[in-house]
């Protein structure tokens, strides 16, 4: 008692400090990235207390019924939200995307996959299923420095499946059209997962990095079809197994249960306002009023393919490099984080999740104004 007692304290002391004093960054980092407030509020609760149980959600078995009644429920919503029936399964698995650039091959990859290359994502996607067998690069923009999202090109009939990225989250594109195909679907959606309100039918699996529409960084969803698994003659290792994955309810092993009680926070959270629908509606409307000041802004311009850009992640340079610094102090003395573009790239890079409000979109747009003036 004495323990649930400090805890239940040290509760009072933190929602006490929690906001107000606090000013609170626009955070347009792109991933480890902004979260809804209220989930970083029932996560901190969690972690002293969770569900009154006297318990940390951190010390908690993963095979207790409150943890399994967790991953139960977030297995649940993640279909839900995509609109997926039971012919899918939703698992939460560790290792990031970047592990299932080697699973997916492992369990899918017979003779030859088609893969479309539209960034540095796809790229290591890639490069990893050629371990495993042909690997036809059926479509790139590398050249054009991945500035845009190739249109044509043909899916070779005879490969196991297509895999693309739906969201270029470096260079700011996306597909505003999902390819047709008569095989296998495949899709890293680390960083544009239910943004939008698409088909999600019509991949047969989707894999998501948590730390970007998702959650906390850790867990990794993986959204997937059953009847196209047990194909493969290759043995593949239990962990990477996504049959052996599924028999085991994602707990072949500990799974990363705080992130998937993130993941859980973040899929109600989406829920509440309305689902996808709703979300894909203030993603556009956030786009659009950044979009339209870069495109009207003399001292910057947009980095992607006007017809293809990201809604998630907007990048975009300075005209003048040599002004890098008076727009630099701007954005950080109006409260921003975590604008520089990425390493690959340079430049700026605005990365607008699910969570990130649009007054917060406002003040980076009031900032690329006011250096428009102050120049
Ligand atoms: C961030 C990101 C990744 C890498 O994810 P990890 O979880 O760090 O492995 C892969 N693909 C896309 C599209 C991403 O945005």
């Amino acid at each position: 008692m004495q323990r649930i007692h400090t805890q239940t304290e040290a509760l009072n002391q933190l929602s006490v400090c929690f906001l107000p004093n606090i000013m609170k960054k626009h955070n347009f980092s792109a991933g480890p990235s902004i979260l809804p407030q209220s989930v970083f509020e029932k996560a901190s609760k969690a972690v002293l207390n969770f569900e009154d149980s006297g318990l940390s959600i951190l010390e908690i078995s993963h095979r207790s019924k409150e943890f399994l009644n967790v991953i139960e429920k977030a297995r649940t919503l993640a279909l839900q939200t995509a609109g997926l029936d039971d012919s899918y399964e939703a698992l939460f698995l560790h290792g990031g995307a970047s592990t299932q650039f080697l699973s997916v091959p492992y369990n899918l990859l017979k003779k030859k996959a088609a893969y479309i290359d539209t960034g540095t994502w796809s790229s290591k996607a890639l490069n990893e299923a050629q371990l495993f067998g042909n690997v036809a690069i059926i479509a790139s923009s590398k050249a054009d420095g991945y500035k845009y999202i190739p249109k044509d090109f043909n899916i070779p009939p005879d490969a196991d499946y297509l895999h693309i990225t739906t969201n270029n989250t470096i260079y700011g594109t996306q597909f505003h059209d999902i390819p047709n195909t008569n095989i296998p679907l495949v899709a890293d959606m680390s960083s544009d997962i239910f943004s939008r309100d698409i088909d999600y039918s019509k991949f047969s699996l989707i894999y998501a990095g948590s730390q970007k529409n998702l959650g906390a960084s850790g867990s990794t969803m993986v959204l997937v079809k059953k009847d196209i698994l047990g194909k493969v003659s290759r043995k593949i290792p239990s962990i990477l197994d996504y049959q052996n994955q599924i028999q085991s309810e994602s707990m072949f092993n500990t799974p990363t249960t705080f992130s998937v009680y993130v993941n859980l926070l973040v899929l109600q959270w989406i829920q509440e306002q309305g689902g996808i629908k709703n979300i894909e509606k203030r993603n556009k409307a956030k786009a659009e009023l950044l979009y339209n000041e870069i495109d009207r802004n003399p001292l910057v311009e947009g980095y992607a393919a006007k017809q293809d850009r990201s809604l998630m992640n907007v990048s975009f340079f300075l005209k003048d490099p040599s002004m890098q610094e008076k727009f630099d102090t701007l954005w950080k003395n109006a409260n921003i984080s975590g604008l520089k573009g990425h390493r690959n790239l340079g430049g700026y890079r605005a990365s607008i999740y699910n969570a990130m409000p649009i007054e917060s979109v406002q003040v980076l747009v009031d900032v690329l104004q006011e250096f428009e003036k102050n120049s």
